[in-house]
């Protein structure tokens, strides 16, 4: 995980900056998933070569393709110029990503908050902040504290909570077989984590005490 750009997100000034949001992971070699496809199947008992499966393996290449590859975004911050230090809360944020024990989606929201410091940053960046963590082969837990630590370390705010709320296809279709079970993770930085009053509010903002 990088991140570079113009500025640090946290650079004093009144001017808005811009951070450039980038994950660096391997490159997604297209042919060679299509013929790991083809030997999945066979593998399988299916055969890849019959009508109903000639376009499948290429379909999969692409879906999980365009499901690990997050889009990278500029993280605009601007001046705290009103000096706001209440909670700023995206709640429902819709998340996709795939576990990576079984590769198999698991899906829900998130509520990413923060406590302004120097910096505020537009509402729809916490949406890409997580898509940028989102879009890999993902365990829950990991995936909270990424956005959390993320924001903590290029916003620089007072505080951060992160809490997700997501479904494991690989929980309710097989296993244990838990539909509509959902997980509740969550990371706190700052404020959030040593003031209880904060947290309280925090998780209670979020309709996830
Ligand atoms: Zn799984």
């Amino acid at each position: 995980m990088t991140a570079a750009g113009p500025a640090e997100a946290s650079a004093p000034g009144r001017r808005p900056t811009a951070l450039r949001a980038v994950r660096e992971t391997g490159a997604v070699d297209l042919p060679a998933a299509e013929e790991a496809v083809v030997r999945l199947l066979r593998a399988l008992g299916r055969d890849p070569s019959g009508p109903h499966l000639a376009e499948t393996p290429r379909r999969v290449a692409s879906a999980y393709a365009e499901m690990l590859t997050a889009r990278q975004f500029d993280l605009t911050t601007f001046p705290n110029d009103e000096g706001y230090d209440e909670l700023v809360i995206a709640r429902d944020i819709p998340l996709q990503s795939l576990c990576e024990h079984h590769l198999l989606p698991f899906s829900g929201v998130a509520h990413i908050g923060y406590l302004p410091g120097a910096r505020i940053l537009g509402l729809s960046k916490l949406a890409r902040v997580l898509e940028l963590f989102a879009r890999d082969l993902q365990v829950q837990e990991r995936l909270t504290q990424q956005v959390a630590d993320w924001l903590q370390e290029h916003l620089a705010p007072r505080g951060v909570g992160v809490v997700v709320e997501a479904e494991h296809l690989c929980m309710s279709l097989r296993g244990v077989r838990t539909p509509g079970a959902r997980t509740v993770t969550s990371a706190l930085h700052g404020v959030l984590r040593s003031d209880a009053r904060s947290r309280a509010e925090f998780f209670a903002l979020t309709g996830t005490t």
